[in-house]
């Protein structure tokens, strides 16, 4: 069930030649269990920072997190975090522990985990280290703090995130004690940094079983997401739709791949539906301009959130052009090809198929539609048609070569000409495009 890589029984040899425990700890040995191959291995251990690194000397060390106790060891390329045994005592803002001690127990470190799941510890000769009932919980599929849930989630409220992260991820159920304290003190979720926050919000939206905590808690998301709270239970009297706002929306995340920007533009996307919903005289329900107010939305949220600007850019931009209908003839597509980019334009192509996924089963066919906007786009890009500037056969340069003086006038000249080419109304070849420039500036 522990298939170690060579490397961390190198570490293994290493510190406890030299007198000291070590240990797997954390999601590597819940995945282990699982049946799953870890990502990364941390490893946890009795050496002081100044043991581990004179136990390591001839090796590259890097101070990842000297003062909570964490080197980076690389071992033959491979990167191992090992961490001194710590306990953190009195949180008094409901993030950052006052004091971090190292401990040389292991007992001690388990317990200042989060989750029983997360709180056990396996090395070779000890075998599997489970003080809290972490394995029981692995099997019965359950999320419980490690302790009093309430005094562990007023230590540091992003606890209570990392509960929904994990129920998420591992499609597990939290604990009922544990789930009360979460709601109790979800408040003070709101004395966590936004950059941490944002790491467990993306992993959540992430993970498997997404769907039912998005269903479950948007009242807990809703601490640092309130736009979520009007689509909740708001009814669309709409023959597209079968579901209300929020259901929809968790419909659409569950239907696009499981890529941070793609979920959190899925979440988003319909955000300005409350504030702009009419009826008309039929009784038939309307959300017109709510991409416009999504997308500022959208934008609010992620500065809250101090989301980096890339992610910014592609999810303000997926939620904007969300709901514009995507023709499928070539022409248009080389239109938005050019406006958003290749990746963004497939981008949005997945959000639309989500999209179509959460609305009545009847209108299903508009998959297909996209099938052929997505097939199209690709044939264009694989036969290098000109849908960019960039690919246009001039530039300024060779303009100004024909006397075409510098300035805004250029771009004007050449974005024409794109257009051109773009309609097929001429060939892309410098020739031609030249001779079409001269004879346009000579109009009178
Ligand atoms: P993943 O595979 O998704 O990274 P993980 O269990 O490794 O899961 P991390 O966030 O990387 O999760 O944390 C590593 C370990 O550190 C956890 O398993 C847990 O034991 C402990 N831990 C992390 N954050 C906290 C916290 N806020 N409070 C208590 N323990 C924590
Ligand atoms: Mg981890």
């Amino acid at each position: 069930m522990f298939m170690l890589p060579e490397e961390v029984n190198i570490a293994f040899d290493m510190l406890t030649n030299a007198g000291f425990e070590a240990y797997i700890v954390g999601g590597c040995v819940r995945d282990f269990l699982m049946g799953t191959d870890p990502d990364d291995f941390d490893i946890t251990t009795s050496a002081l920072p100044f043991e581990i690194k004179e136990v390591f000397k001839d090796f590259k060390v890097i101070e990842t997190g000297l003062k909570h106790g964490t080197v980076t060891v690389v071992i033959k390329h491979f990167h191992l975090e090992i961490t001194t045994f710590r306990t953190e005592s009195s949180y008094s803002d409901n993030r950052h522990p006052d004091h971090v001690h190292f401990t040389r127990s292991l007992k001690e470190d388990l317990a200042r985990r989060d989750f029983t799941v997360n709180a056990m510890a396996y090395n070779p000769v000890v075998g599997l280290v489970d003080i809290f009932g972490g394995r029981k919980d692995l099997e019965n599929k359950i999320i419980r703090t490690v302790g009093e849930a309430k005094e562990r989630f007023s230590e540091d409220a992003l606890r209570i995130l990392r509960a929904l992260r994990f129920a998420s991820k591992l499609g597990f159920d939290i604990e009922e004690n544990t789930l009360q304290a979460a709601r109790e003190l979800k408040e003070s979720l709101k004395n966590v940094a936004a950059e941490r926050v944002y790491v467990e919000f993306t992993k959540l939206l992430c993970g498997k079983n997404t769907g039912s905590v998005l269903m479950s808690c948007p009242d807990i998301l809703g601490v640092w997401v309130p736009e979520i709270l009007p689509m909740v239970g708001f009814k669309q009297h709409n023959f597209h739709h079968i579901y209300d706002v929020w259901e929809h929306t968790v419909k659409v995340v569950e239907n696009v791949p499981a890529v941070p920007h793609l979920r959190l533009a899925a979440l988003m996307h319909d955000m300005g539906k409350p504030g702009t919903f009419s009826l008309d005289d039929k009784g038939v329900g309307h959300f017109y301009g709510h991409p416009k107010i999504s997308t500022v939305l959208a934008g609010n949220v992620l500065n809250r959130l101090k989301v980096d600007n890339e992610t910014r850019h592609k999810v303000v931009e997926l939620v904007r052009h969300h709901d514009t209908p995507l023709q499928a003839d070539s022409k248009a597509i080389k239109r938005k090809l050019n406006k958003l980019g290749e990746q963004l334009f497939f981008d949005l192509i997945d959000i639309c198929r989500g999209d179509n996924m959460g609305q009545a089963p009847e209108y299903r066919s508009r998959q297909k539609h996209l099938d052929l906007v997505e097939e199209t786009a690709r044939s264009i890009i694989n036969q290098e048609e000109c849908f960019s500037l960039k690919t246009l056969a001039v530039n300024g340069s060779d303009l100004m070569a024909v006397g075409f003086k510098p300035g805004p006038e250029l771009g004007e000249v050449l974005k024409f000409l794109l257009e051109l080419v773009m309609d097929s109304k001429i060939e892309n070849s410098k020739e031609d495009l030249l001779k079409v420039a001269v004879s346009y500036c000579q109009k009178p």
